[in-house]
Parts: structure tokens; C-alpha cells; sequence
């Protein structure tokens, strides 16, 4: 077992968080998982950016049970795995304390979609968890804020909707692999930003029409998309 590839592509989605500006000093987690093997690749705790190399991540099973590497995974792992254990068809967790995104988390309030930049990732505003209760807190926090989240979408298309800010804390954002989830981070802090300035103009501002909605998430996503290039075997 070794996972090189995967644990290169987990390396690089964690790099991504740091290249595009969502994390200070050792914040933030990203992971891969390779279904096929039952394997999760994840970033270790607390160790700077500069200093990882691939054969650092740490790989576990779906029950967290190290399976390889001799640093303690991030303390965010149990979170991921409920993700994985939940929403079976993603593969990739990233997790971030972005500025604007975790500024409308701990405001406790969702992300409404005011343009199309947002409406071109999520088919809806992006969620905010409830707030987690003391027993929640004090018992096992990561994987209660995992449950948390999936309690959020019950109702929600999590495919359509790839991301969602834990009250009081932050960002988590999901795709088909950790590079895909980086990006949806890397998205997320943008219409964070974007909705923050625009409620700032106009604290009012209506959300973007259902028609505008419907045609920037669909011509990207779905049956019917016919944004970008047909895949190219380069893109594979
Ligand atoms: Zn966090």
C-alpha cells in the first residue's frame, strides 16, 4: 500500500489552500479518499505547509484507523469521515478558517446566492449548521460537527450544493476528489467576499432570480451542461 498518487493529489489540494490565501499558519485540512480501497489520505496535525511532503499524510480507514504514517492526523478527521461515510459520492474534504466565509459563519448566517459566480457552483445559498449544543461540544466534538453538517442537508443535494459554514467555526467544502474540494473552498471565500460587499452596498439586495440561477448552475452541471470543452483526455 502506498496511495502516491492520491497522497501527491491530497499534498497539492492543501498547497492550493495556501496558494489562494484561506489559511494562516497550519489552519485548515484537506483530504482524499480512494473508495475503491476504503482509504482516506489526510493531511497530519499541526505541521507547517513548507515542510510536508506526501509520504507525511497520514492514510486511515473510514473508522480513522491509521493504516499508514507515524504523524497524528489532523484533529478535523472524524468531520471528514462522517462526510465520506454520508455523502458517498464525493472524494475529496477540504476545510478552512477563510476570512469572509467564517465571518458569515460565525454571523451565523448562510450565504445567499446574489450573482453568478455563486450560482455557477451551488444551486442555492450555502447553508449554515445550527449550533452545536454543550453535550455535542464536550463529547465527541469532530464527529458531532460532521453530523452536524449532514443534519444540514437533510433536504439539500449535497452534489449541488458543495459546501457549507459550521456556525461559529468555518468553511467545509467537498467534490469527487481533493482537488475538486480545494477548489470549492477557493470558491466558497470568493462569494463570501462578494456577497459581503454586496450586502454591504445594499443590505437588502434581492438574491439572484431563479431563471439566472437555473441557467449558470446547469450549463456547468448535469445532463444538459455545455460550459468549458468537451473532456479532454488531458483533463482526466
Ligand atoms: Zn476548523
Amino acid at each position: 500500500m502506498n496511495f502516491q498518487k492520491l497522497r501527491e493529489q491530497v499534498l497539492d489540494a492543501n498547497l492550493d489552500l495556501v496558494r489562494q490565501g484561506l489559511v494562516l499558519f497550519t489552519f485548515g485540512n484537506v483530504s482524499g479518499i480512494s473508495r475503491e480501497d476504503g482509504v482516506v489520505i489526510i493531511k497530519p496535525s499541526g505541521v507547517p505547509y513548507d515542510q510536508l511532503r506526501p509520504e507525511d499524510l497520514v492514510a486511515t480507514d473510514l473508522n480513522g484507523r491509521i493504516l499508514e504514517g507515524n504523524l497524528r492526523p489532523s484533529s478535523d478527521l472524524p468531520t471528514h469521515l462522517v462526510l465520506y461515510n454520508s455523502f458517498p459520492g464525493i472524494g475529496g474534504v477540504a476545510h478552512s478558517h477563510s476570512e469572509y466565509a467564517t465571518s458569515w459563519a460565525q454571523a451565523r448566517q448562510p450565504i445567499p446566492c446574489l450573482g453568478t459566480t455563486h450560482a455557477d457552483y451551488f444551486h442555492g445559498s450555502v447553508p449554515v449548521t445550527e449550533v452545536m449544543t454543550e453535550d455535542e461540544i464536550a463529547g465527541d466534538y469532530e464527529h458531532n460537527t460532521g453530523l452536524a453538517i449532514v443534519r444540514t442537508f437533510r433536504g439539500i443535494d449535497h452534489e449541488s450544493i458543495p459546501a457549507v459554514l459550521v456556525a461559529n467555526h468555518g468553511p467545509f467544502a467537498w467534490g469527487p476528489d481533493a482537488k475538486s474540494a480545494a477548489h470549492n473552498a477557493v470558491i466558497v471565500e470568493a462569494i463570501a467576499r462578494m456577497a459581503f460587499f454586496t450586502t454591504v452596498i445594499k443590505a437588502d439586495a434581492p438574491a439572484i432570480g431563479s431563471g439566472l440561477h437555473d441557467k449558470h448552475f446547469l450549463r456547468k452541471h448535469g445532463r444538459h451542461a455545455y460550459y468549458g470543452q468537451p473532456k479532454l483526455k488531458r483533463d482526466q
